[in-house]
C-alpha cells in the first residue's frame, strides 16, 4: 500500500493525459466552460465556484484515492471544506457531538456559528466511547473527531467511532490535517467524511491556504451542493500550487516522522525540559492507540522547558534553525507558544485545565537535517536557562 500511495501522488487525479503532450498539468484559468448549444442541468455545468473545474477535480479525485474514499473536493481553505462539509449534514433541530480538543477556528465555528442556525453541539470526551454513548440521542447526527489534537497531541478513539456512527446511524467525520493520508487513511478506516487543511502537510511549502474533503459519495455530492451556495471553491493558481506540493507528500512526511520522534526523544532525556508530548513516545498517554491506528506519529511535538514562560520565550528568542510562527506542515520547522497564538483565544483557567501551560512550545519539524536541529534546540535550551 505505501508503494501503491506513492505512485498516486505522482500520477492520480487526472481525467486523461494533459493537453498538448505536456507532462505535467496544465493551469485552466477558466471561470466557464463550453455547453456547445446542448442543454446542461445546472448542478453539471462547470463552473469554477462549483468546484468541478479540471484542476480542482485532479485535487478531489486524488485525495479521495489517498484517504480510500469514493469522491473528492477541493476547497478554498480548510476551515470552508469544515464548514462546507458540516453544512452539507446538519440541519436545525440538529445534534453534533465533537471532541473537546478541537482546532480553535472549529472549536469557534461549532460554539459559535452553529448553535446560531438552530445547531446544537455537544463537547465529548474523543477518547471515551463510553461518553459518546452518554450523549447521543435521536436528534443527533454525526460524531467529529481530528486524528491527533493540538497542540497536545492526543489521539481520540479512531477504531471506535466508525462503527458507534454505523450503530446510531451518525455521520462519522474527522479532521485528517495533522496525520496525513500517509500517517491515517482515514476513509480506508472507516470513516465517512474526512476533512484537510491542506494549507498544512498536503501543500507542505507554507505558501497558499486550501482544503479538501474526502469521503462517501451522497456526502461528498451534499459538501458539492453546499460548496456552490457558499463559495469556498478552490482557485486554479492554489489547484496547482497543491498538486505540486503533494507530489512530496510521502517523502516530506516519512522524514518529519522520523526527525520528530528523534527530537522528542532527545527533548524528553534533556535536563532543561519538563515533560514532552509526542504520541510516538511511550511516556504519552495515547501512545499504544496511536502504534495501532496510526502507519506513522506525525511530525508535530509540544514541550514544556524548565522554567516555566519566561524560559520558553528566551528560547523562542534563542533558536536559529526553526522559524517562529504559527501553523504547521511546512518544509521549514516552526515554533510557536500555543498560549500566545493558537490558544490566546481561550480563557486562562480553561486552558490550563485541557493542559496547555503558559510555557508550552510546539514545533512543527520540518525537513532540515535532524542533527542540525537537534543542536539548534540543544544549544538554544542553554542559553535560555541562563
Ligand atoms: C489549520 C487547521 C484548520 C483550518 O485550516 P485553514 O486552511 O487555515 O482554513 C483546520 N483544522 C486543523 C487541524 C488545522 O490545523
Amino acid at each position: 500500500m505505501r508503494d501503491e500511495l506513492e505512485h498516486l501522488l505522482l500520477h492520480e487525479g487526472r481525467e486523461g493525459p494533459p493537453p498538448e503532450d505536456a507532462v505535467v498539468s496544465p493551469i485552466f484559468q477558466s471561470a466557464m466552460y463550453r455547453t456547445r448549444g446542448v442543454d446542461v442541468e445546472e448542478g453539471a455545468l462547470r463552473y469554477l465556484r462549483y468546484g468541478n473545474t479540471p484542476d480542482q477535480r485532479e485535487i478531489g479525485r486524488l485525495l479521495a484515492k489517498l484517504e480510500g474514499a469514493e469522491d473528492g473536493l477541493a476547497t478554498s481553505s480548510g476551515m470552508a471544506a469544515i464548514s462546507t462539509a458540516l453544512l452539507g449534514v446538519l440541519s436545525e433541530g440538529d445534534h453534533l457531538l465533537a471532541q473537546e480538543a478541537l482546532y480553535g477556528g472549529t472549536r469557534d465555528l461549532l460554539t459559535d456559528a452553529l448553535p446560531s442556525f438552530g445547531i446544537e453541539v455537544e463537547l465529548v470526551d474523543g477518547g471515551d466511547p463510553a461518553a459518546w454513548e452518554a450523549a447521543v440521542r435521536s436528534e443527533t447526527r454525526a460524531l467529529y473527531l481530528e486524528t491527533i489534537s493540538n497542540p497536545l497531541l492526543r489521539i481520540p478513539a479512531l477504531g471506535a467511532a466508525p462503527g458507534f456512527c454505523r450503530e446510531h446511524g451518525l455521520a462519522s467525520i474527522v479532521d485528517n490535517t495533522f496525520a496525513t493520508p500517509w500517517n491515517c487513511r482515514a476513509a480506508e478506516a472507516g470513516f465517512d467524511l474526512v476533512l484537510h487543511s491542506a494549507t498544512k502537510y498536503l501543500n507542505g511549502h507554507s505558501d497558499l491556504v486550501a482544503g479538501a474533503i474526502a469521503g462517501r459519495a451522497d456526502l461528498v455530492e451534499a459538501a458539492a451542493g453546499r460548496l456552490r451556495q457558499l463559495g469556498g471553491s478552490l482557485d486554479p493558481h492554489a489547484c496547482f500550487l497543491l498538486r505540486r506540493g503533494m507530489k512530496t507528500l510521502a517523502l516530506r512526511v516519512e522524514r518529519q516522522n522520523a526527525t520528530s520522534l528523534r527530537l522528542a526523544r532527545s527533548l524528553e532525556d534533556h535536563a532543561g525540559v519538563d515533560r514532552v508530548h509526542h504520541p510516538g513516545l511511550e511516556s504519552h498517554p495515547d501512545h499504544d492507540r496511536a502504534a495501532r491506528e496510526l502507519a506513522g506519529f506525525g511530525g508535530m511535538l509540544s514541550f514544556e522547558p524548565a522554567g516555566g514562560v519566561e524560559v520558553a520565550r528566551r528560547l523562542l528568542d534563542a533558536v536559529e534553525v526553526p522559524v517562529v510562527a504559527p501553523s504547521l506542515g511546512g518544509v521549514e520547522s516552526l515554533l510557536t507558544r500555543p498560549a500566545a497564538t493558537s490558544h490566546a483565544s481561550m480563557p486562562r483557567e480553561e486552558r490550563e485545565a485541557a493542559g496547555i501551560t503558559d510555557g508550552l512550545v510546539r514545533m512543527s519539524v520540518g525537513i532540515e537535517p535532524a542533527d542540525r536541529l537537534e543542536a539548534d534546540l540543544t544549544e538554544a535550551l542553554a542559553r535560555a536557562a541562563r
